[in-house]
């Protein structure tokens, strides 16, 4: 295998243009600090606010052509009816978004009962965020269908870390260690984020995979340049 680089991924964050406190410029400065190789700008979306990923690209621009850091225009899907949680992902990504994620079924909101599944079964998502009690037959089609599975950095989401952690462990399905950060203090190093998967079991082959490969892998599958 090729040697691996330990700087820090990090795909599901919020800028100012959902509820995070700062702008894609402020969050992407503060990342090249503290050590990462790539960032996905991620912020809530229904049908409402689809248009404000072009404003956000504008700004990724700006950062990619200038600064050490590589941003990727995400966006994360949230609290949609799970009817249409496909048809909001294409529409994202055709106002230009990169990477899909999907606002699972965390035990600390009242995310509609189905959401895990809809997603799994999406070919239009690339992470199920913070998932809660995902279910051995959830985890299978997400592996089946190259649909990585998050453990959360963050307080509350990452209540289940353990459960998503073994259950992905025992059906080899891939896992990412994100901080769905909000505000600066929220991001993490990389050796915070390596903790974070010890923490919730894993081994230190599989936290690396799930820090640096898996990251890596979901850049090859969506043709993301890095
Ligand atoms: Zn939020
Ligand atoms: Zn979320």
């Amino acid at each position: 295998m090729a040697k691996r680089i330990n700087k820090r991924i990090d795909f599901h964050i919020h800028s100012l243009f959902s509820d995070g406190e700062l702008l894609p410029s402020e969050i992407a400065r503060r990342a090249e600090v503290l050590g990462h190789e790539t960032i996905a700008i991620t912020d809530h979306v229904d049908s409402s606010n689809l248009d404000t990923i072009p404003k956000v690209i504008k700004a990724i621009e700006d950062i990619n052509n200038n600064w050490d850091i590589n941003v990727i225009a995400g966006a994360e899907i949230t609290h949609a009816p799970v009817e249409i949680i496909d048809k909001l992902g294409k529409e994202a990504r055709n106002q230009g978004a990169e990477l899909i994620i999907v606002h699972g079924e965390t035990l600390v909101e009242p995310v509609a009962k189905g959401t895990n599944l809809a997603s799994v079964n999406s070919s239009e998502v690339d992470i199920l965020a913070h998932p809660g009690l995902i279910t051995p037959e959830e985890v299978e089609i997400a592996k089946e269908n190259n649909i990585t599975l998050e453990l959360s950095g963050r307080k509350g989401h990452s209540l289940a870390n353990g459960h998503v952690a073994k259950l992905a462990t025992e059906i080899n399905a891939d896992l990412i260690i994100n901080t769905d950060t909000h505000s600066p203090d929220d991001l993490i190093t990389f050796e915070k984020a390596k903790k974070i998967g010890l923490g919730a079991g894993l081994n230190e082959e599989d936290t690396l995979k799930a820090l640096i490969d898996n990251p890596k892998k979901i850049m090859k599958k969506s043709n993301i340049k890095f």
